[in-house]
C-alpha cells in the first residue's frame, strides 16, 4: 500500500516550519522506522505532513501499515505533561495507545478499507497523560489519505479536544439539575415573561397550580385568568411598575390564584426582577412563585389567637380584681361577713382559670422548643380516667358512663395522660350545653390501649376536622359562646404523639363528637 517514491525536489521543503513538532520531525532518526529516511518518503506523505505542520488546527496522521504517527504543535497539548509526547512521534499507533486501541483501531481499519470518513462529536476517549488515565473528550474526523498508487496510505485525524466544553456543559447541567431539584423540593413555581413577545414560560408546578396541562404553553392571559378577580388589577399594576423604564425592577406581591381546572385556591407570593438594557428597556422579567397559603393561615390564626387570648385572660383577671376589691372593703368594714368565703372562693376559681390558661401557654412554648419531656411509669389507665372524672365532676352534675375495660395497666406519663383526659372530658362538657352524658370507653389489644370520649353536644363540621389539632385553631374563632384558647387539642395531640400514639375524632354538626386516642401499652419510651 505504501510507496516511498524518491523525490525530484528536496524533501526538506515539506518539513519546514511547524514549531516544536517541525523541529522534532526534522531531528527524528526515521531510518529506525519502517518509513526509512525522509528522502525516500512519498510525495503524498510529505504533502500531508506539510499540511499538518502548517495548520493551526490540531492534526494527527497515522501512516503506512504500522500506522506510524505524526502530529503538529496544536495537537501536542492534548498529550499533556509527562505522557505520550514526544515519544508518540514516529511511534506505532498500537504501541502508543494501548488503552484506547480497541476503540480507535476499528475506525482506522474502516477508513483504510475505503469506508466513509468518520465524524464524532464530544466522544469520550480516555488517554494516559499527566501521569494518570484522564477522561478526555474529542470532536474528530478520520479521513483517508491516498498514496501515489491511489490506495489509502494513511489516516488523517483532524480533531479538537472538547474536554473543557463538555465539562463546562456537564457542570452547567449538574447545576441546572441541582437548581431544579431545589425548586422541586422547595415546592416553588418558576416563571419567565418575555416582555417583547409577552410569552410566558412556567415550570410544571406553576402549570399544576394554574390548572393547566403540563405539556401546554402558558399564554400570559392564562396566568392572569388564574388570578382571583379582586387581585387582578393590583398584580397587573405591580408587573407594569416593575417593568417600567427607570424602575428598580423589583417585583414582590402576594395574591390569590384559583386553578382553572378544579378551582382550588392558593395564596401565593410572587418574587421577581426585571432586567433592563443600556437604553433602559426591559428585556427579561422572571422570578418564582411560592405557595404561602399555610403560612398565611397560621398568621391569621396567630392574630386571632392574640385577640382571643387577651379576651380569655382579661375575663378572670377582671373578675379576680373585682372579688379582691370587695374583699378588701369587707375586711375593713365587716370581716365576719358570710360574703367573705364566697368571694374568696370566686377569687380562687378565677385564679385557677388563670393558672390553667398560663399552663397551656407554657406547654405550647415547651412543645415548640422540643422540651416536652415524658416521665414514664406503670399505672392503671382506667383508674386515672375515673379519678379525673371525679375531679371534674365533684357534685355529680354530669353523667359519665364507663364502657370497656375495668382495669388496664399501661406504661405512660401519668400527668400528661391526665392532662389529655382533662382536656377531652372538659371539651365534651363545654361543647355539650344541652347534654350531661359523656361516654368513656377503654379498650385494648395486644399492643395498644384505645380511649374514646363520646359526647352528645354541638358536634363539628367535618370540613373543619383536618385543622382541629392545629395550634390556635378554634372552630368558631370569634364566637363568644365558648371560652378557650384553641390550644388544648394541640397540646393533647403532641402528648399522644410523644407517646408514639395516635389521636383523632369522628364528628358531625348536631350529633356530638367522638374523640379517641391510642397509646402503646408497653411504651418503648419506658425502656
Ligand atoms: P379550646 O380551648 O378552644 O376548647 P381546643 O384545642 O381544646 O381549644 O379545641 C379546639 C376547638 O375544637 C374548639 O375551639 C372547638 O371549636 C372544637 N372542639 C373541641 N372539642 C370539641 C367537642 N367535644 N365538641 C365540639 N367541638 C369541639
Amino acid at each position: 500500500m505504501i510507496t516511498n517514491t524518491p523525490l525530484q525536489t528536496t524533501y526538506s521543503h515539506y518539513l519546514q516550519s511547524g514549531g516544536e513538532m517541525g523541529q522534532l520531525i526534522r531531528d527524528f532518526d526515521w531510518s529506525k522506522t519502517v518509513l526509512g529516511d525522509p528522502e525516500g518518503w512519498s510525495q503524498s506523505l510529505l504533502t500531508t505532513i506539510s499540511i499538518i505542520l502548517n495548520s493551526p488546527f490540531p492534526m494527527f496522521l497515522w501512516w503506512g501499515p504500522e500506522l506510524i504517527q505524526f502530529y503538529n504543535d496544536s495537537y501536542r497539548p492534548s498529550l499533556g505533561q509527562n505522557g505520550k509526547h514526544p515519544k508518540a512521534l514516529g511511534q506505532r499507533g498500537a504501541d502508543c495507545w494501548p488503552e484506547t486501541w480497541p476503540v480507535i483501531k476499528p475506525l482506522i481499519d474502516n477508513v483504510l478499507k475505503g469506508g466513509e470518513s468518520t465524524w464524532s462529536e464530544n466522544q469520550l476517549i480516555p488517554i494516559y497523560r499527566n501521569n494518570k488515565l484522564e477522561d478526555v473528550y474529542w470532536t474528530f474526523s478520520y479521513s483517508k489519505v491516498l498514496d501515489e498508487t491511489g490506495n489509502p496510505g494513511g489516516v488523517l485525524v483532524i480533531c479538537n479536544e472538547t474536554t473543557e466544553q463538555v465539562q463546562s456543559y456537564n457542570n452547567i447541567q449538574a447545576a441546572k439539575n441541582e437548581l431544579e431539584f431545589a425548586i422541586e423540593t422547595a415546592d416553588l413555581g418558576t416563571w419567565d415573561l418575555d416582555p417583547v413577545t409577552n410569552k410566558f414560560i412556567g415550570n410544571d408546578r406553576l402549570k399544576e397550580w394554574f390548572g393547566l396541562p403540563c405539556d401546554e404553553e402558558i399564554a400570559l392571559e392564562h396566568a392572569i385568568a388564574a388570578m382571583v378577580d379582586e387581585d387582578k388589577g393590583r398584580v397587573i399594576e405591580a408587573i407594569q411598575k416593575a417593568m417600567a423604564k427607570g424602575s428598580d425592577g423589583n417585583y414582590n406581591i402576594t395574591y390569590t390564584i384559583q386553578s382553572l381546572k378544579d378551582q382550588t385556591k392558593r395564596i401565593v407570593e410572587a418574587t421577581g426582577s426585571a432586567l433592563f438594557d443600556a437604553e433602559g428597556n426591559v428585556y427579561q422579567f422572571s422570578g418564582i412563585l411560592q405557595d404561602v397559603t399555610e403560612k398565611y393561615q397560621v398568621q391569621v390564626r396567630k392574630d386571632e389567637f392574640i385577640s382571643v387570648a387577651s379576651h380569655e385572660l382579661k375575663t378572670p383577671i377582671t373578675s379576680l380584681s373585682a372579688s379582691m376589691q370587695i374583699l378588701q372593703k369587707l375586711v375593713k368594714t365587716d370581716p365576719a361577713s358570710d360574703k367573705v368565703p364566697m368571694f374568696v372562693n370566686k377569687a380562687s376559681n378565677n385564679l385557677n382559670k388563670l393558672i390553667h390558661l398560663l399552663d397551656d401557654l407554657l406547654n405550647v412554648t415547651k412543645i415548640q422548643q422540643g422540651q416536652l419531656a415524658l416521665n414514664i411509669n406503670r399505672f392503671d389507665l382506667v383508674e386515672l380516667i375515673r379519678d379525673c372524672c371525679d375531679h371534674i365532676n365533684p357534685i355529680n352534675n354530669y353523667e359519665f358512663v364507663f364502657l370497656g375495660d375495668d382495669e388496664l395497666m399501661v406504661y405512660a406519663d401519668y400527668r400528661r395522660i391526665d392532662q389529655v383526659m382533662i382536656n377531652l372530658i372538659g371539651n365534651a362538657i363545654k361543647y355539650s350545653p344541652l347534654s350531661k352524658r359523656v361516654e368513656i370507653t377503654v379498650n385494648h389489644d395486644n399492643e395498644q390501649a384505645t380511649v374514646c370520649v363520646r359526647d352528645f353536644g354541638i358536634g363539628i363540621n367535618p370540613q373543619k376536622l383536618p385543622h382541629l389539632f392545629d395550634r390556635y385553631y378554634r372552630v368558631d374563632a370569634f364566637g363568644h359562646q365558648f371560652s378557650g384558647l384553641g390550644l388544648g387539642l394541640y397540646i393533647s395531640s403532641e402528648i399522644i404523639s410523644r407517646h408514639n400514639g395516635k389521636i383523632g375524632v369522628d364528628s358531625n354538626v348536631g350529633s356530638g363528637s367522638n374523640f379517641w386516642f391510642t397509646i402503646p401499652i408497653d411504651n418503648k419510651l419506658a425502656l
